[in-house]
């Protein structure tokens, strides 16, 4: 079943949320949601469970190798060359980019923002972005990456994928200070991905989606951390090979 949502943007493909615009450049680009279950490692659910659901993700790959990595909310960007296999589980890092098409990449999320990065020749870029990472601008870092893969800023489709809202989330003056350069005088809501969006666009790129989705005013949908949720939702992207 596919149901377009408000602005046309989202689709929701079995129980995907496609991220838009990366159809037409040949790019798989979606969130898992809760109807797919849980993808998070420590959240308790049984781990045969968990690997399942992964080893499933897979096979609706087409059975194409999966980046993964432990995620410590740093700016640090793995770029995936041929070499491996199978599912791998990175040591410490918040990105993943592929140069060339035919690697499939997943970064799990539940009020951080999945960043999905893109260019027309199979370059891709996935990325986890919660506060630190924005703070660390992990945005800017895979920009230059992919630049350096002939996928120029001014090129790049961006989207930020469904996280938690500029209402819901609340930081406090420290994090609030950090991530804006303004000081206030008490916890303050701040919109994570309208800072990526802005970081993206001072970079040169010009095609940026934010999807409407919020993880906690969504949380029937979505995983939410702050409400309380251990499960995790995957962000997923695929350059399909040609
Ligand atoms: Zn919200």
């Amino acid at each position: 079943m596919t149901s377009a949502s408000a602005g046309g943007l989202a689709q929701q493909v079995d129980g995907r949320e496609m991220a838009p615009g990366f159809a037409g450049i040949g790019i798989l680009a979606f969130t898992t949601t809760r109807s797919m279950g849980t993808f998070g490692l420590q959240g308790g659910e049984p781990v045969g469970e968990v690997f399942a659901r992964w080893g499933a993700l897979r096979e609706s790959l087409g059975g194409a190798r999966l980046a993964s990595a432990r995620q410590v909310h740093g700016a640090t960007i793995i770029r995936h060359v041929p070499g491996w296999s199978g599912w791998l589980r990175a040591d410490d890092a918040d990105g993943h980019l592929a140069p060339l098409r035919g690697t499939a990449m997943a970064v799990t999320v539940a009020d951080c923002v999945p960043v999905f990065v893109g260019h027309r020749n199979g370059a891709a870029a996935l990325l986890h972005s919660g506060w630190r990472g924005t703070a660390a601008r992990i945005i800017a870092e895979a920009v230059t990456m992919l630049a350096k893969e002939n996928a120029p800023a001014s090129e790049l489709i961006v989207h930020c994928g469904p996280a938690i809202c500029g209402r819901c989330y609340e930081v406090s003056p420290d994090v609030y200070a950090t991530l804006t350069g303004k000081s206030v005088d008490r916890p303050t809501t701040v919109d994570l991905r309208a800072l990526i969006a802005d970081h993206a666009r001072s970079l040169g790129v010009r095609e940026i989606t934010v999807s409407e989705r919020c993880t906690r005013c969504d949380n029937d949908r979505f995983y939410s951390h702050r409400a309380g949720d251990a499960g995790r939702q995957l962000g997923v992207m695929l350059a399909e090979p040609r």
